[in-house]
């Protein structure tokens, strides 16, 4: 079967209930751990099944966001999905309260009653209609993000196909594009704002319901984050700034020369090398090709995986015109297969959606002997880590892509990644700053913004952009608005993958298991633990940022980035 033979029938949510009551009294009712741990293995199945069709409607509607029919079965998964987080809530309050709790707990994982207390604090029936309307606001931002029709070179460009332009090598093409692109933006300033500052209040309004201070606790409780709080991010963006900003600013500087500019503009930023930035040297069929070979030559197990991905067409990946921006890696439980969205663009990135987000496949589709659908994915800041591991992981095989550039897209690939992290913890400083202030109003929250940026990228120039230099780049950024609090796991994920850069650049048998350790664990244990299982140290302790960044700055340093 291939993906476009799945087939989405609309759960019955009224003979679920039903169910689902059914099988929470069966479980009250148990004699033994044995069938109590029967009981879970039938809701795991029930729940296996609406997540997969849930999953087909996100996945067709955003390929085709125009289709009216997944459209408004969208507004319907919207709707229907808090009125399950209820039905699950009511199980976990059973299953944290089981009389064989201890057995229990060996059967299913200590890790099921974590994330069953953390979804039991996390919402109550009060909070429904407030969470479908906050459903609902998440949806439009999506739409309005997708809606994007850009003039320009005589064609009509939705946000992801401008970006080449915003690559060019021509600096007036680069800067035009920009403007062009921020337009967008502009014209529809009022109704980001207006977006934001309501998903802010409603946010903060379910945390006080909740019987939280303001969302930030919440917003942590929501991302699954068990083993550690606001305060040590707040230590790890400390330390970014102390240890990564400083050399971030240097790379900045290298690029300014290294481009030939006076003044370093941020319409310099995406442009690395006048030679042009390092782009894949094929097409959409030509990359998966070459992909099949590298995961081919990696190993037996990721031969198996990418060979079963091309067989069931779980790929989407050209852009076209109603498609959503962006790209994402999910699963679908009833058929165990992952499934890899991406708009193509001819760029660098392309290559990334084969590495970056199959390394999210890839431990999918090796966790997927799990029972419970919670294990399929571990929390965001630990999947992060096998998705960018992979980009560097696959180093050896970037030359089937990059040919005589390869040197080039390694220099950019890590020098990027690095210069990502100050920019992950303006977004997540950003995000603390709004929820604990949450009256704030659209221009105080774009001030904060500016304040920050110039913290953390103090190079950033705006030139004449006005609408920009007054704090509006985050309207961008579809995590600020759809998933509060998820950015900065990318940039501890990131810590995590130069771990994996550093150990498979010393021995990749030992590391190559350490990596696909971590990946049959999946969801199984909260973060730490798996940091644990794969041997890597925690981004929180101080020492973890300062022994990345010896071997990061080495590579850079032996490259003479002006000759690329
Ligand atoms: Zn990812």
């Amino acid at each position: 079967m291939k993906f476009n033979d799945y087939k989405y029938v609309r759960p019955d949510m009224d003979s679920i209930k039903v169910k689902f009551t059914d099988l929470i009294s069966k479980f009250n009712n148990a004699k033994n751990a044995d069938e109590q741990y029967n009981v879970v293995k039938e809701i795991n199945l029930i729940i296996k099944d609406i997540d997969t069709m849930f999953n087909l409607v996100t996945i067709r509607n955003s390929i085709n966001t125009a289709d009216e029919f997944y459209n408004s079965e969208n507004e319907y998964v919207d709707n229907t999905v808090p009125v399950l987080q209820g039905i699950l809530v009511e199980f976990n309050k059973a299953l944290i309260n089981s009389k064989f709790k201890e057995e229990l707990k060996e059967k299913v994982y200590p890790q099921l009653f974590t994330l069953a207390e953390m979804e039991i604090k996390s919402f109550s029936d009060e909070v429904i209609p407030m969470l479908q309307e906050e459903n609902k606001l998440v949806s439009e931002y999506a739409k309005l993000v997708s809606s994007a029709k850009i003039n320009y070179d005589g064609k009509i460009l939705n946000l992801s196909q401008m970006q080449p332009y915003m690559e060019s090598k021509d600096r007036s093409v680069r800067k035009e594009a920009y403007e062009k692109w921020s337009e967008f933006f502009k014209e529809n300033e009022s109704a980001f704002d207006e977006l934001y500052d309501k998903l802010v209040k409603i946010r903060h309004t379910i945390a006080t319901k909740l019987g939280f201070k303001n969302f930030i606790e919440l917003g942590y409780l929501r991302m699954n984050r068990s083993d550690y709080n606001a305060d040590d991010v707040k230590k790890f963006r400390e330390q970014v700034l102390k240890y990564i900003v400083p050399l971030s600013n240097e790379l900045r500087e290298r690029q300014k020369n290294r481009i030939c500019v006076d003044s370093f503009k941020y319409y310099d930023i995406p442009f690395n090398f006048i030679t042009g930035n390092p782009a894949p040297k094929g097409n959409k069929d030509w990359m998966v090709e070459r992909a099949k070979k590298m995961y081919a030559e990696l190993s037996p197990e990721t031969e198996e995986f990418f060979n079963m991905m091309i067989e069931k067409d779980l790929f989407d990946l050209n852009t076209k015109p109603n498609k959503q921006s962006g790209g994402y890696c999910t699963f679908l439980q009833n058929y165990k297969s992952p499934f890899i969205f991406a708009n193509f663009n001819g760029t660098k990135g392309d290559v990334d959606v084969l590495t970056h987000e199959a390394g999210h496949a890839f431990q999918a589709f090796n966790s997927s002997h799990f029972d419970s659908p919670s294990f399929i994915f571990p929390t965001y800041e630990a999947s992060e880590i096998h998705s960018m591991s992979m980009e560097f992981i696959t180093w050896p095989w970037m030359k089937l892509f990059f040919e005589n550039d390869t040197d080039k897209y390694k220099f950019y690939h890590l020098a990027d990644s690095f210069l990502f992290i100050p920019y992950g913890v303006t977004v997540d400083e950003f995000q603390h700053a709004v929820y604990e202030n949450p009256n704030m109003t659209p221009d105080e929250r774009k001030k904060v913004w500016r304040d920050i940026e110039k913290k953390y990228t103090p190079y950033k120039d705006y030139d004449n952009n006005e609408f920009l230099d007054k704090g509006t780049m985050w309207f961008k950024q579809g995590h600020i608005f759809m998933d509060p609090f998820y950015y900065v796991d990318y940039t501890l994920a990131q810590i995590c993958a130069y771990q994996f850069w550093i150990k498979f650049n010393q021995d990749r048998k030992t590391a190559w298991n350490d990596y696909f350790n971590i990946c049959k664990v999946g969801g199984s244990k909260p973060f730490l633990e798996i940091l644990k299982t794969g041997n890597l140290k925690s981004p929180f302790e101080e020492e973890t940022i300062k022994s990345v960044i010896g071997p990061v700055k080495s590579f850079l340093d032996s490259i003479d980035d002006k000759a690329l």
